[in-house]
């Protein structure tokens, strides 16, 4: 395949060299904010990638210009013998970062897999510090496995762990402090992320967002912020550490400080498509020209075409309507 190595760079001069892949729409959890408490229609089996075609797209990005891969889902620790894709991902040329989000509850059971696999770098989805509390935003009562697997992820070096809160109001905003004050003693990166409008109606909460603005504000009785300066690859994330602190903090605002003009992103769901915006439906198949016999080079000049397509910002932003249209979950955030 004749292609250089930064052909992923869209009209807005905005090079994509970040993929996230979602290996499975799946998921154990059901997430206020993420996924109905009866569950989304699910993919037929034969509709979801196989671990081959996923590695055949994640190679052809990567000759494209594409560096970092973050595996998503879904859950991606639910889907059968994951941990036979990881090392054939890892020893993909080219692939300077690879990494993964879970929501951390089969973490414990499988660090060893990923670790072996060549993977340091998790992002563990943990909305709160309590327990009760836990189960009513997942459906699960599973924060003691989450805080296990996260303790074992740092005894076992994985670095950095990034823990990723989505902030709503009312339900988990009065955390912040608690959250931000564990980079302090521990190496964890505590990023908040703004909660984003689902588009499902859950009729027992009315989520609402909160500006990191505010986030940022209730973390001042913790200390003094100072900016971190950013890598290429952080994409949308704005980090700053406290005094002395081992971790750090990272706020993520895709409504009050969209992120469009630098965002990195392509993303390539457990159905095959690859969605140029989160917050956009437009997607652009793969998986049907892959099966009906495309060359690599074919599949890249669809990756190209997505790249041509990638809109300039989303239509989310603050106090206007829109939303991720239920798909969350499917997708991989
Ligand atoms: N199951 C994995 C997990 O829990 O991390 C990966 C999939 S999950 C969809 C990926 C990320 O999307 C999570 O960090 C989650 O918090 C975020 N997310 C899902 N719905 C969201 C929403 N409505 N607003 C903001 N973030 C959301």
């Amino acid at each position: 395949m004749e292609t250089g190595p930064l052909s992923l760079i869209d009209k807005y001069n905005r090079h994509l060299n970040y993929l996230r892949i979602s290996i499975t729409d799946r998921c154990n959890l059901r997430c206020l904010y993420c996924t109905p408490r009866d569950g989304l229609p699910k993919l037929r089996h034969e509709d979801i990638l196989t671990y081959e075609e996923i590695l055949r797209l994640a190679s052809i990005a990567v000759k494209l210009g594409v560096e970092k891969i973050r595996l998503t889902g879904g859950e991606p620790l639910v889907r059968k013998s994951f941990h036979r894709l990881l090392p054939r991902l890892t020893s993909i040329p080219g692939l300077k970062d690879i990494s993964l989000t879970t929501n951390g509850i089969y973490l414990t059971e499988n660090l060893g897999k990923i670790r072996s696999a060549g993977i340091r770098r998790i992002n563990v989805s943990l909305d709160t510090l309590r327990r009760e509390r836990y189960r009513k935003i997942t459906g699960y009562d599973g924060f003691e496995q989450v805080r296990e697997g996260i303790r074992l992820a740092r005894k076992q070096g994985f670095d950095p762990i990034k823990i990723n809160m989505v902030v709503m109001q009312g339900i988990n905003d009065d955390e912040v402090a608690d959250f931000a004050r564990l980079s302090l003693d521990h190496p964890y990166h505590i990023r908040f992320i703004e909660y984003m409008p689902s588009g499902f109606d859950d009729s027992d909460v009315r989520l609402r967002h909160v500006p990191n603005s505010v986030v940022k504000e209730r973390l001042r009785i913790v200390g003094d912020l100072n900016q971190v300066s950013g890598q290429e690859t952080d994409g949308p994330t704005v980090r700053f550490r406290f005094e002395g602190a081992s971790g750090e903090i990272g706020f993520i605002s895709p409504l009050t400080h969209h992120f469009c003009q630098v965002c990195n992103r392509l993303r390539l769901t457990a159905s095959g498509h690859l969605r140029p915006c989160l917050l956009s439906d437009q997607e652009i198949d793969l998986k049907n020209p892959m099966r009906a016999g495309a060359s690599d080079s074919d599949l890249a000049q669809i990756f190209l075409k997505a790249v041509e397509n990638k809109p300039r910002s989303h239509r989310l932003v603050s106090g206007h309507s829109g939303s991720l249209s239920g798909k969350m979950s499917a997708i991989g955030g």
